[in-house]
């Protein structure tokens, strides 16, 4: 497995210091991931924070974790700082697909590899991309909403442009909506992006979409809950909030205590734990020197990243008991209150 084993501690420095060579863990010391997180934000990341520790320690190694607040030049200098920090290998949740580019040079020339966290990064030769399959995100929102409304005037509320999961969310969706379009039984009234994926734009984009079709709104679907949330909160302002069916994203607990109230339609749960974990494996084991073969291969514009992509899980009122209470991603206390 290691091509280094048993080096000591300084010619292990030497061997991160040659970018002619791969960095590999020797046997004798403890393996170091650095995590580069774009933010803490939305509640799912703070899942993803925790798990990801417990997941990387409970395999006898060691996380570094830094999130940049959704500053591009912020997740470049934390990174570089891990690196110089001697990691083994660098985990990135990228803020910019394009951006984070510069790390993954960084990162190789010292020898490292990457994995990208589930949001592509494009246009690097990253050595693993794991994620959800996002385009199957946006199939599931739109199947459950063309579902109860086959025929009326549609509202997309996107993501951050600069998430390349965004892109595949909005193709899964319109993979759905298409022909209900070209039979002219659905009609997409308003289309917009979300910056940095804002409650508040969405509430903007959501009250926008609203005056200009007279409220004539019969469905939305927003990339995730936190958009799905400024939705809400724009219908409730027009007295709409329950008689439009809403799509979210990420099971996040408010989403889940507003689809109990009947405010959101849906949402899609992805089960974190399943990707801390499978990243936590895969990570520990590319830093010690082995080679990860994946089904998957998805194009980032450059190379093809070896992949995995998880399965989501929709979620209505109907299943919500048997999947993010059952699996404990929240509790019922917390989605229904204390009894
Ligand atoms: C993630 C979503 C999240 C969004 C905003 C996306 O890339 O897949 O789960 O809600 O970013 O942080």
């Amino acid at each position: 497995i290691s091509l280094f084993v048993g080096a000591c501690a300084p010619a292990e420095q030497a061997v991160k210091k040659n970018p002619e060579k791969t960095v590999v863990a020797a046997n004798d010391e403890t393996v170091k991931i650095g995590f580069s997180m774009d933010t803490l934000k939305e509640e799912r990341w703070l899942k993803d924070q925790a798990l990801f520790k417990e997941a990387v320690e409970a395999l006898g190694a060691e996380v570094e974790i830094v999130a940049a607040n959704g500053d591009d030049a912020l997740q470049i200098t934390q990174a570089e700082t891990l690196i110089q920090q001697g990691i083994d290998l660098l985990v990135i949740v990228p803020h910019n697909a394009e951006a984070t580019a510069a790390i993954v040079h960084k990162a190789h020339s010292a020898g490292i590899k990457v994995i990208a966290y589930d949001r592509l990064i494009k246009n690097a030769s990253i050595d693993l991309y794991v994620s959800f399959d996002n385009e199957r995100v946006g199939e599931l929102q739109a199947e459950a909403i063309l579902e109860l409304v086959p025929k009326g005037n549609y509202v997309y509320i996107g993501g951050a442009t600069t998430d390349n999961n965004v892109h595949l969310i909005k193709k899964g969706v319109f993979n759905v909506l298409q022909p209900a379009i070209d039979q002219g039984d659905i009609k997409v009234v308003y289309d917009q992006w979300t910056e940095d994926w804002s409650p508040e734009k969405a509430f903007l984009n959501m009250t926008e979409a609203l005056a200009a079709n007279n409220n004539q709104i019969d469905a939305v679907i927003a990339a995730n809950d936190a958009t799905a949330g400024g939705v809400i909160q724009a219908l409730a302002a027009q007295g709409l909030a329950g008689k439009i069916p809403v799509a979210g994203q990420d099971a996040e607990l408010a989403a889940v205590q507003r689809i109990v109230g009947g405010t959101q339609t849906m949402t899609v749960y992805k089960p974190i734990q399943i990707l801390t974990e499978q990243v936590a494996s895969l990570a520990v084991r590319m830093a010690k020197g082995d080679t990860i073969t994946t089904a998957r291969a998805v194009n980032n514009g450059k190379v093809d990243v070896p992949s995995i992509l998880l399965a989501p899980i929709p979620v209505t009122i109907d299943n919500l008991q048997d999947t993010v209470i059952k699996d404990g991603f929240h509790t019922q206390s917390d989605v229904y209150g204390q009894a």
